[in-house]
């Protein structure tokens, strides 16, 4: 017997409808990219997101035509968010630090046909226009075109196009399986490859970002996505805020601590979600400014190990709580959530801080296994290392142009990464399978030293690489910035893993450095500083 509840797509247009219909006045503060703000409310943003779907039936494009954007976090591409995929189109975001070559590739390979860019990046697209076959119109994110006209002829005003849209325009009733959005992933090796998304893995994620023990959004709650909109869709929160009617505050181009500070402290903030080298800024400016940072209730982080010493000074410094987070852009990308369960309730403070430091158990949707390289499956007892995979309906299950078979393992979804996976779920990121340090057949995490370390107060950044040891094959190096005014030395340095590791783990050397490399979203390069430091420790 079939159930008889009505049949309803799950479909992108309509969180933003319902914000629209029932959030009608919440409000979305955006940092211009001239500078400047500007206020919004969902109201408005619907009737613009309808406008731009009707002007874009206008222009042509293909069916489920991928529309680029290469913005920063601001009200226009939000807009652009819901216009795109409420119209059946695929809202494809575009990471600006990737090299011009790598942006050719993913544009061409996505078959781009309009790309929305903000003015700053008019002369990265103007460099390599003549190498975009599939692009038919470029979109400027202002009110007019203003000089932009001369290196990138034909470019159309964003407000130009709204202006034919039709405000009445109805959302279309859409497949929800079909694609709405798209992001590359940031090909540390190889091609760059792409994630599409569907209207149904889109709503199903905005709701498990969105419940208690995830990033907990309502509409009592004013989020900050310092995430780009360009790194998986801002971890997807635009959409879940949609959901739930929460109010937003877009910080445009400055991620420096001082801006972000002010836009906290003069918005009311109450979540902001980020990776963890934006926090370290933020943190060293507030320490300086003196700001409580009275609003901030929770922060979200993820992307990269957020050290311990960050989750500390956060709930000590500022009564901020942490939600540590794992994920990646196959997996839309929340994966797990680091929140208690009732039983932990009762456990000692110094306990339960300890056991708020890890990546934390899946949200719904979520299944995790571990497994040896060959598919054997490991015991979830919290201690045994594993290749961790996932699989769920906001898993991806083919890159674009690939096939399932070339994307999955035997249905599961490898992360590439190593970890200990608990009884109740708790997940301990140990390592990216490639950057784990084999010394002597055993392994040592990268990710644990680096935590140790970076709360040296002597230190601004640390990461930690596996370099070639004639004896023990890897042994792991130190690659260390100092902090400003510090000159600590290497012995120092060293003492502060003395009682926290094994002797055998402690690094064999450190080295100092200017800066860290990073790749586009923000992970240290560790591919480059193996190259330049892995044989430090040969005769
Ligand atoms: P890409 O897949 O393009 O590298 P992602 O931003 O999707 O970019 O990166 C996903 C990877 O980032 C994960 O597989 C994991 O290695 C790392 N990562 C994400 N969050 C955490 C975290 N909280 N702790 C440790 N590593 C993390």
């Amino acid at each position: 017997m079939l159930g008889q509840m009505m049949h309803a797509p799950l479909l992108i247009s309509s969180l933003v409808a319902h914000a629209a219909r029932y959030h009608s006045d919440a409000e979305i503060v955006s940092v211009n990219t001239s500078g400047g703000t500007e206020s919004t409310t969902w109201g408005q943003v619907e009737g613009n997101a309808r406008r731009l779907a009707s002007a874009l039936e206008r222009l042509e494009l293909s069916e489920s035509a991928r529309c680029a954007t290469i913005a920063w976090n601001n009200r226009r591409h939000l807009e652009i968010y819901f216009g795109t995929s409420g119209g059946g189109y695929v809202c494809h975001t575009i990471n600006p630090r990737l090299f011009p070559e790598q942006l050719v590739y993913i544009m061409n390979h996505a078959e781009d046909e309009v790309v929305f860019i903000d003015s700053t990046f008019v002369p990265l697209i103007a460099a390599i226009r003549e190498q975009l076959t599939t692009v038919k119109h470029i979109v400027l994110l202002e009110a007019e075109t203003g000089g932009a006209e001369e290196t990138l002829p034909g470019i159309i005003a964003y407000d130009a196009l709204l202006a034919e849209g039709n405000a009445q325009y109805d959302w279309p009733d859409l497949n929800e399986e079909l694609a709405s959005s798209l992001c590359y992933t940031s090909g540390t090796t190889g091609n760059p490859k792409g994630v599409l998304f569907s209207h149904r893995s889109t709503v199903l994620h905005s709701m498990t970002a969105s419940l208690p023990d995830s990033i907990g959004i309502s509409a009592m709650d004013v989020l900050l996505p310092v995430v780009p909109m360009f790194h998986v869709n801002a971890w997807g929160t635009p959409y879940a805020c949609a959901m739930v009617g929460a109010r937003m505050v877009l910080p445009g181009p400055g991620l420096d601590g001082q801006s972000l500070i002010g836009l906290i402290d003069g918005y009311g903030v109450t979540i902001a979600c980020g990776v963890p080298t934006i926090w370290l800024g933020l943190l060293r400016e507030a320490e300086k400014a003196g700001t409580e940072l009275k609003s901030l209730r929770k922060t979200a982080v993820g992307g990269s190990a957020c050290p311990p010493s960050m989750i500390k000074a956060f709930r000590e410094r500022y009564g901020v709580e942490t939600r540590h987070a794992w994920g990646m852009t196959e997996m839309s990308p929340i994966g797990t959530v680091n929140q208690p369960l009732a039983k932990h309730l009762n456990l000692p403070e110094a306990d339960l801080h300890l056991l708020r430091e890890n990546q934390g158990r899946p949200v719904w949707g979520m299944e995790l296994k571990i497994a040896q390289a060959d598919g054997t499956p490991l015991p979830h007892d919290g201690k045994t290392q594993g290749e961790l995979l996932v699989r769920g309906p906001c898993v991806l299950k083919a890159y674009m142009h690939m096939s399932a078979g070339e994307t999955l393992q035997g249905g599961w979804f490898n992360t590439g990464d190593i970890a200990t996976l608990d009884p109740d779920g708790y997940v301990v990121i140990c390592d990216r399978a490639k950057d784990i340090i084999k010394s002597g057949g055993e392994w040592i995490s990268s990710v644990e030293l680096e935590n140790i370390a970076i709360a040296h107060p002597d230190l601004a950044d640390a990461a930690v690489i596996g370099a070639r040891h004639e004896k023990w094959d890897e042994r792991p190096v130190l690659i260390a910035v100092k902090a400003e005014g510090a000159d600590p030395s290497a012995e120092e340095i060293l003492s502060v893993f003395e009682g926290k590791i094994a002797r055998w783990q402690v690094p064999d050397s450190v080295v100092f450095t200017d800066v860290l490399p990073r790749n586009a979203t923000g992970k240290v390069l560790k591919r480059n500083l193996r190259d330049q430091y892995g044989d430090i420790l040969l005769s």
